[in-house]
């Protein structure tokens, strides 16, 4: 691998301000080439629990650093970010197949969320509340919840970190991170840079291992952990939640989702078909607020999908790390093999293919549209994490309504109208956590990134970000009239 700077190439995990190593590895594989990228030192829950511990050490120091200290940390943290943006991007494509354009988006995101909090650490504001009689004051303030822990996805390798670790120790809290075990790397090149920022040992923690449940249950259980916070599938996150119960554990949840994207007859389709081309094809389709289902009013239908199908087939299916790639390979053979098996099952229950639709070569699928889905198909109903666009047809507003929220998930949504009534109606009848109206692409560091229903609970970014971190404790002062 080419890097400027061959020292963010990392092998071992970094606990307490030290790489940790082992004498078993894991292979950490490009999944454009299959080709061994590195090999990783495979560590169990034993260091996961020295983890933990390192971050309760470190957190009186970390937390009694005034707001403005940690602020200025979290900030050289971000510039080394944006000063290795290329160096940490070729990282992320070859561990994890996006574009490398898009691996530099990623890096300068997750950077942004480290320069967002670094700003709002000085912003944890507490309350007086009048109170109910005359010899008493009430006051909030607001303090660090302990030790948190992370358990994250491949589809961000970056930024679902940067995410939370931002916040967390902007909030005076410390980490401890187990990334997933596809995409180690850019954890590990994070810590590597918090290091050099001056984040002091045991603040940022990065354990690494393919023992998943064994460093899950330290990492949900383990009475010195305040917070676990976790990204990924809604089933996992289940088991993870049930763990967490059994301490009571404060807990927030980025699940799964079924985003459904709407054209509206008033919508403007050159826009529309540009959302989709971002919110459906980015990363190959799999990312957490991918557009899902697209719901097309029937007498614009024949239109957009001529014209998404004209977009789409300019895409560029190739290695990331090569130029003018638009969508590089799933995460893995089996990701391809089971892209494949929903679309020919929709086929098989009376979907049409408009584009694509063929087997998958290696980790490789073509960009592909479906037609004449139905909201009742398996692939309507699960989350296609694949670049597959399934249309779905629909008469009336009241009965898309009804259809796009006919999913056990809330995460994003999307639609496309230029009338100001229907955007109202519509954006307060979506059951989900976030909506883009006439925009594909919504995730920024200011906007608060969450779902509801099975797509779990907390928020990431914005103002409301640092909450999930925090603890209210309310002060009664009495006597006062004495
Ligand atoms: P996943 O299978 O749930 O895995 C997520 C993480 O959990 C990985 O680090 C995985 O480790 C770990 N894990 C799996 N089973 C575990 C267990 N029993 N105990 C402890 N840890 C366990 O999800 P994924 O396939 O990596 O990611 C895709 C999913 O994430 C999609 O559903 C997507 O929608 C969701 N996602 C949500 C958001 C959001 O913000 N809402 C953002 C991105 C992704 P290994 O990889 O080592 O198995």
């Amino acid at each position: 691998m080419n890097l400027t700077d061959p020292n963010l190439l990392k092998r071992h995990a970094y606990i307490d301000g030290n790489w940790q190593r082992s004498n078993s590895t894991f292979p950490v594989v490009n999944p454009a080439t299959n080709e061994l990228i590195a090999d990783v030192s495979d560590l169990s829950e034993v260091e996961a629990e020295a983890a933990v511990i390192a971050a309760h050490i470190a957190l009186p120091n970390w937390s009694a650093k005034s707001a403005s200290e940690r602020s200025k940390l979290l900030n050289k943290w971000f510039q080394l970010m944006m000063l290795h943006q290329n160096d940490l991007a070729i990282l992320l494509t070859s561990e994890q197949g996006k574009p490398l354009a898009e691996a530099k988006g990623e890096i300068a995101y997750g950077a942004g969320y480290i320069e967002w909090f670094a700003e709002e650490a000085k912003r944890v504001y507490g309350d007086t509340i009048p109170a109910p009689s005359n010899d008493k004051r009430i006051v909030v303030i607001k303090q660090p919840v302990g030790v948190v822990t992370a358990i994250t996805p491949w589809n961000f390798p970056n930024a679902m970190i940067a995410r939370k670790a931002a916040a967390a120790l902007a909030a005076g809290c410390t980490f401890v991170v187990r990334p997933a075990s596809q995409t180690p790397l850019s954890a590990l090149a994070m810590a590597e840079l918090a290091e050099r920022a001056g984040i002091p040992p045991g603040v940022f923690n990065v354990i690494v291992g393919t023992d998943a449940q064994g460093i899950g249950k330290v990492l949900t259980q383990h009475k010195l952990v305040a917070k676990f916070t976790f990204t990924g599938s809604t089933p996992v996150g289940k088991k993870l939640l049930a763990q967490c119960a059994a301490r009571v554990k404060k807990v927030s949840m980025e699940l799964g989702g079924n985003a459904p994207f709407i054209v509206f007859d008033d919508a403007d389709i050159d826009a529309a078909v540009d959302g989709v081309i971002a919110s459906k094809y980015r990363n190959a389709g799999q990312t957490c607020v991918c557009t899902n289902r697209i719901f097309v009013q029937h007498s614009v239908l024949k239109t957009f999908a001529f014209k998404l199908a004209a977009a789409v087939d300019k895409l560029n299916l190739g290695n990331g790390l090569n130029e003018n790639v638009d969508i590089g390979p799933l995460i893995n053979e089996q990701a391809a093999h089971d892209v494949h098996s929903l679309v020919t099952e929709s086929v098989q229950a009376g979907a049409t293919v408009v584009l694509g639709g063929t087997a998958p070569v290696d980790n490789f699928y073509k960009p592909t549209i479906l037609s004449n889905v139905t909201n009742e198909m398996a692939i309507a109903q699960n989350e296609i994490f694949g670049p597959v666009s399934a249309l779905i047809g629909f008469q009336t507003e009241q009965e898309v309504i009804e259809l796009a929220n006919a999913t056990e998930f809330g995460l994003a949504a999307y639609f496309y109208s230029r009338d100001i009534g229907r955007v109202w109606r519509v954006s307060e009848a979506l059951e989900y956590g976030m909506v883009g109206i006439n925009e594909g692409i919504i995730s920024n560091p200011a906007a608060p990134f969450g779902g509801i229903k099975q797509s779990g609970f907390g928020r990431e970014g914005s103002k409301y970000g640092l909450e999930d971190y925090l603890n209210i404790k309310y002060l009664c002062m009495g006597a006062l009239n004495n």
